[in-house]
């Protein structure tokens, strides 16, 4: 069938000589590709997105809000980002929030200022004029929900995010926009306040929202917001025609997907790299390749099915080795849920995304130990499946674990995969035969430069 043709068709291509397998392939330069996550998030898509973006003019967050972070280290130092996309270090990128990410203003203009203090120059930032605007009272809505769940919550970092996407999806949310038109701005907050007033008194016994001081707030927004307020897909689709190289980057994993993911333990906007389209307004057909991120060994946050979980000293030992200082939740500071790597989750996280591409990271870690466990399988009702179950059966399932020889030293400052010691090259193939998807990078190393190009054999 022929594909409808792309809007860069026929313009000048850029070439790079270095690393060109993940810029082009079959001859074709890769403008916009996308930087997703396989599992439950904190795979290290900021570290990936953050050292591809040194060749990427624009980098585009697609998706949910400060409720997750990505966690970077620079020459500028470590950093904690929550909505500004990983690009915001380098010089040459163009920082977008997308029309799909659930803005927070106040936290964006904060985020803003802690880098620029810290000596970064100021980013060139573009906010999407149909962003919606997380509101105060869906932090408050957050709060009470989860009160009220009591034991029953689930896991909600409390940043409003549910609560935001609920309000956009029964057409109730605010777009950036009409922040700049003060008739429809006080019209719909009226109406809001008046739904909203009925839940804090009768469900919630909490006090009444004022249409007034909300109004108040909004125009303080505004005045926050307003340097980066920008028409992104316009923006985006001149980009393309252009031949500017653009990055997509996700937030969590397909595991935490509404639709695809454990639900309902999941987030609240879709972590997948078709999302990108939409939450950045370009055409689907554009994003030529999908670099799925994979965690050598697991971690999770918040509650639901975790098969490959381990407990007791061996997950602690693991979590005070893991990331870069500790698997911590980079916005909530949580202890992180430990697992081995699960071929099974990981296979069907890559499947849904589209992988093109798999970024292997945060491999360096697993050097302490004698054997490494792996998911192979997951064994429900008796009965072996290395497919990914719907939820209800994904509760019933145990791992099925083989032990793989470690390689017992540092693999940080290997340059060449063919330098990796011989077991931990083992580990690699393993993992990539048995997910299905060609590992073409992997990380060593929390910085930039630690990152190794393979050539994988499923690609040949
Ligand atoms: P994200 O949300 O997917 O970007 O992931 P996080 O930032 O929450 O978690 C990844 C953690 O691992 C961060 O602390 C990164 O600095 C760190 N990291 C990323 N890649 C590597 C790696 O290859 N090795 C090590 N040791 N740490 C890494």
């Amino acid at each position: 069938m022929k594909r409808a043709p792309c809007l860069h068709e026929g313009v000048l291509r850029k070439t790079y000589d270095e690393h060109s397998d993940l810029f082009m392939r079959n001859k074709e330069v890769i403008m916009v590709k996308a930087v997703v996550g396989a599992n439950w998030g904190d795979e290290g898509k900021g570290k990936i997105t953050d050292t591809l973006a040194e060749k990427a003019d624009i980098v585009v967050r697609f998706q949910g809000g400060a409720n997750a972070g990505h966690t970077i280290v620079n020459n500028y130092g470590k950093f904690a980002l929550h909505t500004l996309p990983s690009g915001v270090f380098y010089g040459h990128t163009t920082s977008i929030i997308g029309n799909g990410v659930a803005l927070n203003i106040p936290i964006l203009v904060d985020e803003i200022k802690s880098i620029t203090d810290r000596d970064v120059p100021k980013p060139k930032i573009l906010v999407s004029d149909r962003c919606q605007i997380v509101m105060p009272y869906h932090i408050l809505f957050d709060q009470y929900e989860e009160e009220r769940l009591g034991g029953k919550s689930f896991g909600s970092t409390k940043s409003g995010i549910a609560p935001f996407y609920s309000d956009k999806y029964a057409k109730i949310g605010l777009q950036v926009s009409e922040l700049f038109d003060e008739d429809v701005l006080k019209e719909k907050l009226e109406r809001v306040c008046e739904t909203k007033n009925v839940l804090l008194e009768h469900l919630y016994h909490k006090p009444a929202l004022d249409a007034e001081e909300l109004f108040a707030t909004m125009q303080q927004y505004r005045e926050m917001i307003a340097p980066y307020v920008c028409d992104v897909s316009s923006y985006l689709e001149q980009a393309i025609k252009d031949g500017k190289t653009v990055l997509l980057e996700g937030q969590l994993g397909t595991l935490k997907d509404p639709d695809h993911g454990i639900y309902p333990m999941v987030t609240s906007s879709s972590t997948l790299a078709a999302y990108g389209a939409i939450g950045a307004g370009i055409p689907p057909y554009e994003i030529k390749q999908i670099i799925t991120v994979c965690k050598a060994y697991s971690s999770a946050v918040g509650a639901g099915a975790f098969v490959s979980e381990i407990f007791g000293d061996e997950a602690d030992e693991l979590r005070r080795r893991g990331g870069d200082g500790g698997e911590f939740g980079a916005t909530t500071g949580r202890p992180r849920r430990m697992g081995w790597f699960d071929c099974v989750a990981s296979k069907y996280g890559c499947r849904l995304q589209g992988t093109t591409d798999v970024a292997f990271t945060v491999l360096d870690v697993l050097g302490y130990l004698d054997e490494i466990p792996v998911c192979v399988g997951y064994e429900v009702d008796g009965q072996v499946t290395t497919d990914f179950p719907v939820t209800c059966k994904l509760q019933k399932a145990k791992p099925v674990l083989k032990n793989l020889p470690g390689w017992k030293c540092e693999i940080r400052g290997i340059k060449k995969y063919e330098e990796l010691p011989e077991n931990c090259r083992k580990y690699v193939e393993f993992i990539e035969e048995q997910i299905g998807y060609p590992i073409t990078m992997v990380s060593n190393g929390p910085g930039r430069e630690d990152i190794i190009y393979r050539e994988s054999p499923l690609n040949k």
